[in-house]
């Protein structure tokens, strides 16, 4: 499969926020939205066997720990990516896939922790998510909706809502977007959302989800990748 990069750091975005974690960033992605701080996975990358990505894992997180399978969008290699899941399912990982529902995720198997990114229209690629995926969510698995708008806010409340998805995942999860050249300062300057308007529209809404903050790009400067 074409490999990105494999590294060690600290889950940024979901119920695991704050949990050592090894990344496998796979390379290529069919999607382009506006805020993607991803850009550098749309070309290049190594080709590796799942025998040598296996190894690099281990390597960097002996016996077991948390794996992200992400991208990119990881789904678009189905072939060698189901394989590799199951494979760190076998060798005793907890594996979550961050993806964004835009390719079938049936055949994920069913002890993977799916992280399914709808897309909102502000990212420019709203519409692009599968909605035969629903019946794919499993009660271990996380809905994301990256925020840059009220129109996006009300986007994802009404999807919530029309599909019932509350007590059907684990969790639901809004994020500020982020602006995708954000450099220097670690803070919420950078949110195209303020997350303090954000809450506010949460809390008036009772909405059944969470904020999440990108923890790490209030760790790291946001510029830097591969953290
Ligand atoms: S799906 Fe992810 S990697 Fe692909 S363009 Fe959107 S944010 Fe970037």
């Amino acid at each position: 499969m074409q490999i990105t990069e494999i590294y060690k750091s600290l889950q940024g975005e979901s119920t695991y926020a704050g949990l050592p974690c090894v990344f496998v960033r796979l390379t290529a992605c069919n999607l382009r939205c506006t805020w993607c701080d991803s850009e550098y996975t749309f070309q290049g990358g190594r080709k590796m066997s799942l025998e040598e990505v296996g190894a690099e894992v281990y390597r960097l997180s002996p016996g077991g720990g948390l794996v992200e399978i992400t991208g990119g969008e990881p789904m678009l290699q189905e072939r060698e990516v189901i394989p590799l899941m199951q494979r760190l399912l076998d060798d005793g990982y907890s594996v979550l896939l961050e993806t964004s529902g835009e390719r079938p995720l049936e055949k994920v198997p069913a002890g993977v922790v799916k992280i399914v990114d709808v897309k909102c229209p502000d990212s420019g690629e709203g519409e692009t998510f599968c909605a035969e995926n629903l019946k794919s969510l499993t009660a271990r698995d996380e809905l994301k909706f990256v925020l840059a708008s009220r129109a996006d806010y009300d986007f994802a409340r009404d999807f919530i809502r029309q599909h019932d998805l509350a007590g059907r995942v684990n969790a639901i999860l809004f994020s500020p977007a982020f602006r995708k050249d954000a450099s220097g300062a670690r803070d919420s300057s950078h949110c195209l959302l303020d997350p303090q308007q954000l809450a506010e529209w949460m809390i008036a809404d009772s909405i059944p989800a969470r904020l999440g903050l990108q923890l790490h790009k209030f760790i790291w400067d946001p510029a830097v990748k591969g953290v």
